[in-house]
């Protein structure tokens, strides 16, 4: 497959501050309705979904969006036409999930089988949250219900945050304010929680690459960054294809076996935003895996989520130790994965370099 066809049309749109809404309600197949009027073919999984969600969402005067078919159930505290951006993005993010990324044969290996994530098919939340009470409440309900976020003093780290997102069970939540377009940083989570289900636990550079990876496609440009600690530089939302092309043409360029060692909060952008190298790397290494290498891509991913369920069970930080890690890699993809590499990016460097947006700082904390 050519890289340029999965650069996919889709509307894009100015985000603007979000208004303030505080009359609730449910909005089924756009249309206002009363719970009491949902069909009563609706998917179990689904009905099951808005039930749970429907008290927090009722007492906070949250608004509900819901499609019989979505992968999200949208409830947002923001203006409607910026909500339902984002619940376009996320359908038109499910609808694409294969092209992006390759279907798997069999159910991934997860540490537990009772998530309600283990099919791909079940609709998840996605809170869009305005004020900082009504993103309080929901970081302390969900430490509340789920033990082992208990364990770790989640919801107070949570607080510090501009959203989370989790998998167990999935979630996404983005408390407005985020500098910068929240629909990077959405979409970017959505491509975590979407691929859990499908893939299982993966190394932090695999699950950072594909999210870059999407919203590169879709959005032109990189900007949800889980990696940062600190700032973000205009000069580096953009040109992530050919900067990937322009360090594998370099005398020594990186080899994919030191992505093993990415942890977050590592990022090391240089001071004008030049883009971190083991960054450019995950993200060019998921393209080249989506465009060329699918099957192997397969069968990495479900190596890493298998050492993960039996060796991390579900420890929220576990990572496939570096060593097991580059196993896996020469494993799958020969002793040659550098040079094929340097080829792939050899063939997208051939695209014309895009002039670079002015450097300027901006502070994104990530998430
Ligand atoms: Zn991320």
């Amino acid at each position: 497959m050519n890289v340029a066809l999965l650069f996919l049309p889709l509307l894009l749109g100015s985000p603007g501050a979000p208004e303030r809404v505080r009359d609730g309600g449910l909005w089924f197949e756009g249309r206002r309705i009363p719970f009491s009027k949902l069909p009563t073919d609706l998917p179990a999984a689904l009905r099951a979904l808005l039930d749970k969600e429907r008290p927090f969402a009722e007492e906070r005067g949250l608004r509900i969006y819901a499609k019989a078919k979505a992968p999200v159930v949208v409830i947002s505290e923001w203006g409607e036409s910026q909500t339902l951006k984002h619940f376009e993005d996320a359908e038109a993010l499910a609808a694409e999930f294969t092209r992006f990324f390759p279907e798997p044969k069999e159910p991934a290996p997860l540490a537990d089988e009772e998530i309600d994530g283990a099919d791909p098919s079940t609709p998840f939340p996605l809170f869009l949250i305005q004020t900082m009470p009504v993103y309080t409440a929901l970081a302390e309900k969900m430490e509340a219900e789920h033990e082992y976020l208990k364990e770790q003093g989640w919801a107070a780290r949570a607080a510090n945050l501009q959203g989370f997102h989790l998998y167990r069970p999935r979630i996404v939540v983005c408390l407005s304010g985020t500098y910068g377009d929240p629909r990077h940083w959405v979409l970017h989570e959505l491509v975590h929680v979407m691929a859990y289900p499908r893939y299982g636990r993966q190394p932090f550079w695999v699950e950072e690459g594909m999210a870059w990876f999407v919203e590169d496609a879709i959005l032109k440009g990189v900007f949800g960054f889980c990696y940062r600690s600190n700032f973000l530089w205009d000069a580096e939302k953009s040109g992530w294809s050919n900067d990937f092309a322009g360090l594998l043409r370099k005398d020594k360029p990186p080899s994919v076996l030191q992505l093993a060692s990415l942890r977050p909060g590592t990022y090391a952008a240089g001071d004008s935003g030049v883009k971190d190298p083991r960054a450019l790397l995950a993200y060019g290494f998921i393209a080249f895996c989506s465009n060329e290498r699918r099957g192997e891509f397969l069968a990495m991913m479900s190596a890493f989520a298998k050492d993960a369920a039996e060796v991390g069970e579900f420890e929220a930080s576990y990572e496939v130790p570096v060593e097991t890690q580059r196993k896996i890699l020469e494993a799958t993809f020969g002793p040659d994965l550098d040079k094929d590499l340097a080829s792939f990016a050899g063939r997208i460097g051939k695209e014309a370099s895009k002039p670079k947006t002015p450097s300027k700082a901006e502070r994104y904390p990530g998430g």
